[in-house]
């Protein structure tokens, strides 16, 4: 195992036209499973490719440990990689899968032979190992996929949407075992996704990427109670997090944040973390489920809290939740979420209760976080 260093790390494709990534510094801890996060395109893949050997970066280094691997080849590096589409090969049972990348290392056949089992029986398919590809779900042929990936005991595992073709309930099971497989392993392990709710889950730090550029990295709690920038804000957490435009207004001792048909006045110590803003136009942010509406459910945890006024627009019954939309003025639609099903009725009207220490203001220019 190693820790792994991306230092200033850049691909470029198309003669620069194409910043697939674009200068990205990143550490990855020793046994450490990182998530990289982003939308389609935004170089998840590409940073992976270039971990795994498979792509020459532009510029920059990668180091495992204290070597510098930038310019050495896959097969030099003791790296494992999973993909999305299983790449199993049909020709050949599931025990030849396995047992395919010992051979090339040359293994003698009995160690093969302990290595294929104690890996079969860590993804549970020590039953189907003389079965071919063809015969196996979708499910049993990502798991030949991660076993083989796993007994080689690589430096580093690399994992590119492993779980993105199977059913969303195989999904739900396969992220617990990844998870749990990779704990016990400790193998630093990056995995890559677009898929919030994954990382959430699985990741120990999530790296949150857009356009080329990591923008955040951290525990995913933290990356979630505290986003650094709106892109970081709305693309964790669902439904996203409400943002309202509002102008940062003083009045005595305290901050108010004025929005078109809506107030909302804060304690003052958020007059130090606002004072550059006054009179100044911020965005507001708070996430669905830091609210909560008076008389249908409490917040027991709210220590300060604003109320805002809106009249219920529609509502989304999820069974587990409720989804209420609510205007709050001008056409300003806000979204609470709460716990079970709520009796509410469309164009009652509510007051919703918001946990002033959970929210957000970002600057509106550079769309980063002030709060
Ligand atoms: P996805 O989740 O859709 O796989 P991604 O975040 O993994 O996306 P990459 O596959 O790393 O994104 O691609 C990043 C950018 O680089 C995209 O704009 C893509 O079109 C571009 N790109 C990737 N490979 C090449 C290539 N070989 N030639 C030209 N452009 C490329």
């Amino acid at each position: 195992m190693v820790e792994v260093r991306l230092e200033n790390l850049k691909k470029y494709f198309d003669n620069g036209r194409v910043k697939a990534v674009d200068g990205v510094n990143l550490t990855i801890k020793d046994g450490e499973f990182l998530v990289l996060l982003g939308p389609s395109g935004c170089g998840k893949t590409t940073t992976l490719r270039m971990i795994a050997g498979l792509e020459t970066p532009t510029s920059g280094r990668i180091w495992f440990g204290d070597k510098d691997v930038t310019y050495l080849p896959p097969k030099d590096r003791n790296i494992s990689m999973v993909f999305q589409s299983y790449a199993v090969w049909p020709h050949m049972t599931v025990y030849d899968n396995i047992a395919f990348p010992l051979k090339i290392k040359k293994y003698p056949k009995e160690e093969i032979d302990k290595k294929v089992k104690w890996a079969a029986e860590l993804l549970q398919i020590g039953e189907l190992l003389d079965r071919y590809p063809a015969q196996l779900s979708g499910g049993q042929r990502q798991r030949v996929a991660v076993a083989r990936a796993i007994v080689v005991e690589p430096n580093v595992l690399l994992m590119d949407e492993p779980l993105s073709n199977l059913d969303a309930k195989l999904r739900v099971a396969m992220r617990a075992e990844i998870k749990k497989l990779q704990t016990k392993l400790k193998v630093t392990t990056i995995y890559v996704t677009h898929d919030q709710v994954e990382a959430m889950t699985m990741g120990d730090r999530i790296a949150v990427m857009n356009r080329g550029k990591l923008l955040q990295v951290g525990p995913p709690t933290e990356v979630y109670l505290k986003p650094n920038s709106i892109f970081v804000a709305t693309f964790i957490g669902a439904p996203e997090m409400n943002l309202l435009e509002v102008t940062v207004k003083e009045t005595g001792d305290s901050i108010v944040l004025e929005g078109e048909g809506f107030e909302i006045p804060l304690p003052s110590d958020f007059k130090e973390l606002l004072g550059k803003y006054i009179d100044k136009t911020v965005i507001f942010g708070i996430r669905p489920e830091h609210m909560t509406i008076e008389g249908v459910s409490s917040l027991e945890h709210v220590k300060r809290s604003a109320i805002l006024e809106g009249i219920v627009d529609f509502i989304e019954a999820l069974g587990t939740d409720t989804i209420v939309h609510a205007n709050i003025g001008s056409g300003n639609i806000i979204k609470v979420k709460l716990p079970g099903h709520i009796p509410l009725e469309v164009g009652s009207k509510v007051k919703i209760v918001v946990d002033l220490d959970n929210i957000h203001v970002f600057d509106k220019n550079t769309e980063k976080a002030i709060i």
